[in-house]
């Protein structure tokens, strides 16, 4: 998504082939459906690749050509091993390990993607920290961790905690909050009002389950979401959390630099 949100940024026609629809199974499905939207607003097609036929070295979608200069596998990656000597126990293709990302030789350890348990950077450089108070003898709490789930679009989606389909299926009675970008006086200053900010939380002490953010600054928005998770925070945490803003400055500052352009 990213990659074709660039494409068609530097004038070109991107097309994506999905292998699967929802694109991302994992993103709550409220953030799928508004980047989805974004996508057609953008004029970027999605396509099942299971609905499209390659002959003689062209791609048609149903019977119509989907003309292209170039092709991008963006699709999951699987793991490099070296060839060697020692028998670690595989999983799909990744080094199966425990809740301290020890494989099953005692001693080896596989942090990051190799293990397979997931594809982001902030992932695997969470699990190296965890295999370093491994070895110092600091027990990995077996606990599941908060990771956000970022993605760099226009505008930026993340995600953290529980999705509504999982919150859902975990039978616990919850309540959605939603607030949409375009009432708030900051994103409007900043002429970044395209988003929302939703949060998740169990109706009994209001403890927040999950969270998404569509916005320019999702990315960055998410952590403080992730500090409340991990503190088993509730909406009354966050409500009386007072966020500073300099409106007028950064107001001045934003129409002066769109001036100026
Ligand atoms: C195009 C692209 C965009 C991405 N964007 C994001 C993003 O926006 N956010 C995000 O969180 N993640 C992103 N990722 C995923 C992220 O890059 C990976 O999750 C992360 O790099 C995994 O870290 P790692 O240390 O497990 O593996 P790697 O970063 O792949 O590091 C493994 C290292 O081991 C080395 N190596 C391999 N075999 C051997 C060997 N036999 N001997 C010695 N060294 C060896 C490799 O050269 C490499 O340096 C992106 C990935 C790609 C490909």
């Amino acid at each position: 998504m990213e990659l074709a949100q660039f494409f068609a940024l530097i004038g070109k026609k991107p097309t994506i082939l999905a292998a699967e629809l929802p694109l991302m199974p994992q993103l709550d499905s409220y953030l799928e459906a508004f980047i989805m939207k974004k996508l057609k607003k953008d004029k970027i097609p999605v396509i099942p690749l299971a609905e499209t036929q390659v002959s003689a070295g062209k791609l048609y979608h149903k019977d119509a050509e989907v003309p292209f200069d170039r092709v991008i596998n963006a699709s999951f990656r699987t793991a490099v091993l070296p060839p060697m000597d020692i028998k670690l126990k595989l999983e799909d293709g990744y080094i199966a390990t425990d809740s301290s990302h020890q494989s099953s030789v005692p001693g080896i350890y596989a942090a990051g993607d190799v293990n397979g348990k997931s594809y982001l950077a902030h992932v695997a450089s969470a699990q190296a920290l965890e295999v370093i108070a491994a070895i110092q003898g600091t027990p990995v709490s077996d606990e599941q961790r908060h990771y956000p789930l970022n993605i760099y679009t226009d505008p930026e989606l993340a995600q953290i905690g529980l999705t509504e389909e999982q919150v859902k299926a975990s039978g616990v009675g919850f309540k959605i909050n939603q607030y949409p970008l375009t009432a708030n006086g900051k994103a409007l200053a900043e002429g970044e009002s395209e988003g929302f900010i939703r949060v998740i939380y169990e109706t009994h002490y209001h403890e927040v389950l999950g969270v998404q953010i569509a916005a320019a600054n999702a990315t960055d928005l998410i952590s403080e979401a992730g500090i409340l998770l991990e503190l088993e925070g509730t909406t009354y945490d966050l409500a009386r959390t007072i966020h500073a803003i300099l409106l007028w400055l950064r107001y001045i500052w934003t129409r002066g630099a769109s001036r100026s352009k």
